[in-house]
């Protein structure tokens, strides 16, 4: 029998080392020539049995398992590294992010506690953020995983704020007023699941309707709140959308924090990929007011091409954000010298305790790019769009089925020979033909009853001669359904 090993730590460490250098330069390469391979491919049937397999008791070779990596895992991703993808909003990552990641890695900071570099570099990425978005300095904040979490975060605040009583200590079940909290129909689920969580439950969340430019309707907003005060409710959050999902549409923020200051209600914004549109002078006035409401979550795996998993909530009152998340226990006691003796904890303002050092890709990529740079990539993601819709409004098989303020279309192909369901149909299959090709890759939505694919471009390595061969492509796959449909033998 081999003796045990004193450590997880290499045996051989220059052996290790050679590894590292390979596995560095295939996926160096692999990310360089990404464009030739497919965008996505089936998970065979052959490589989902290599993930059944019992608990392996004894050691295999690391390069043995490396091998296993780039047989069974490497090629079957979802794709949004490739320059084709626009499926749902998915950051394409970038080299830097994965060498970034590597050292976080390697350094293994808690960024939940005490006082060490990484604290500052958080910090400063958090106010970078805010400059970024014209959103006031003094505000709190904190790097989470995502934007789902960075409501969760915003909406507990809200909550917590707005209640007239201690809901920390209480809870919601002493017989206190329902409280109630208003978005859009088209904003993004995790909202309902966020309601549900927060114990106020997602049938308090109403999903007040939209104008024909997809913007949260204002009426009916105020008509709702005043119907909601009269049942003996109290409103305490609207939860505004800086770029929803479907269509990319912009509340009107300014005319919502006129309501939300006049009825003492919390302004939350979803800013998902939408607000990174404030670093575009050409878009600052369709997010106009952002500086004014009272906390905003961000996603930078989104419009930042930050590998997954990063995001943002920034809240313009410290103190509200701090008494939401803060608790004291002897053994997380803070200092003011010595190890435990920083400035902040960033535990004290989200759900973990223990954090990962998310901030170092973020800082590294504002440094090593510039915001010059990520601007430039955001203004080309949504001019070229642009130039997708221009080609689709060109093109007489296809249909636009919703306007196009940001980055993301949504179309249809079309002919006169089938009607609506069969319509729905075609435009189903063909989006998975589409995606089982493995040229292109859109997801889809469904708007006004019409099943649309959807492309979302949030992608740096796109450039406008994909969306022609989109184009083509699409206008391909149609064609070969209807003549699939229209051939039908009755
Ligand atoms: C993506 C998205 C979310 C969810 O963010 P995750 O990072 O996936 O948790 C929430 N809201 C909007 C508008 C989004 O686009």
């Amino acid at each position: 029998m081999k003796p045990m090993p004193e450590s997880l730590d290499p045996q051989d460490w220059n052996a290790f080392r050679e590894l590292g250098h390979q596995m560095l330069d295939d996926m160096l390469n692999y990310l360089q020539d990404r464009r030739e391979l497919p965008v996505w491919q089936a998970v065979p049937s052959s490589v989902k049995d290599n993930f059944n397999r019992p608990l392996p008791q004894s050691p295999t070779s690391e390069s043995e398992v490396y091998e296993e990596f780039t047989q069974y895992i490497q090629p079957y991703t979802l794709g949004n590294t490739h320059p084709r993808f626009w499926g749902w909003v998915m950051t394409s990552g970038t080299p830097l992010g994965m060498l970034s990641e590597m050292l976080t890695g390697g350094l293994n900071l808690q960024m939940g506690a005490g006082e060490h570099s990484g604290l500052y570099v958080e910090l400063q990425v958090l106010d970078w953020c805010k400059e970024m978005l014209g959103y006031p300095m003094q505000s709190s904040g904190v790097l989470v995983s995502g934007a789902s979490m960075a409501n969760f975060v915003g909406l507990t605040v809200a909550r917590n704020n707005k209640a007239p009583f201690d809901v920390r200590s209480e809870g919601l079940q002493n017989g206190h007023p329902r409280m109630v909290a208003y978005t859009s129909a088209e904003a993004h689920s995790c909202h309902d699941k966020n309601m549900g969580l927060l114990g106020l439950g997602s049938d308090s969340l109403r999903h007040i309707p939209v104008n024909e430019e997809y913007q949260i309707d204002i009426a009916a907003l105020e008509e709702a709140i005043a119907a909601d005060r009269e049942a003996g409710y109290l409103p305490f959050c609207v939860i505004a959308t800086a770029g929803t999902v479907k269509t990319g549409a912009f509340d009107d923020l300014e005319a919502l924090q006129a309501i939300c200051e006049r009825e003492n209600i919390w302004l939350h914004v979803d800013g998902a990929f939408g607000a990174f549109a404030a670093v575009v002078p050409e878009m600052q006035s369709e997010i106009a007011g952002l500086d004014k409401v009272d906390s905003v979550a961000l996603d930078m795996h989104k419009w930042m091409s930050l590998p997954f998993e990063v995001g943002a909530i920034l809240v313009k009152d410290d103190s509200a954000h701090f008494k939401s998340f803060t608790v004291t226990a002897d053994y997380l006691e803070h200092d003011t010298r010595g190890a435990a003796g920083a400035p902040v904890w960033l535990s004290d303002y989200g759900l973990q305790l223990s954090r990962s050092f998310r901030a170092l890709k973020v800082w590294m990529s504002l440094k090593v790019h510039g915001m010059e740079t990520h601007r430039h990539i955001i203004h080309k993601n949504i001019l070229d769009t642009r130039y997708l819709a221009e080609l689709v409004d060109e093109t007489p098989e296809l249909e636009r089925t919703a306007p196009v303020p940001l980055n993301i279309v949504c179309f249809r192909y079309v002919d006169d020979l089938l009607d609506e369901e069969q319509l729905n149909w075609l435009n189903h299959e063909l989006l998975i033909r589409l995606q089982e090709s493995g040229e292109a890759l859109v997801s889809n939505a469904t708007i006004n009853g019409h099943y649309s694919l959807r492309m979302a471009n949030v992608n740096h390595r796109t450039n406008s001669a994909d969306f022609d061969f989109l184009v083509q492509k699409v206008v391909e796959l149609g064609r070969e359904l209807v003549d699939e449909m229209t051939s039908q033998p009755v």
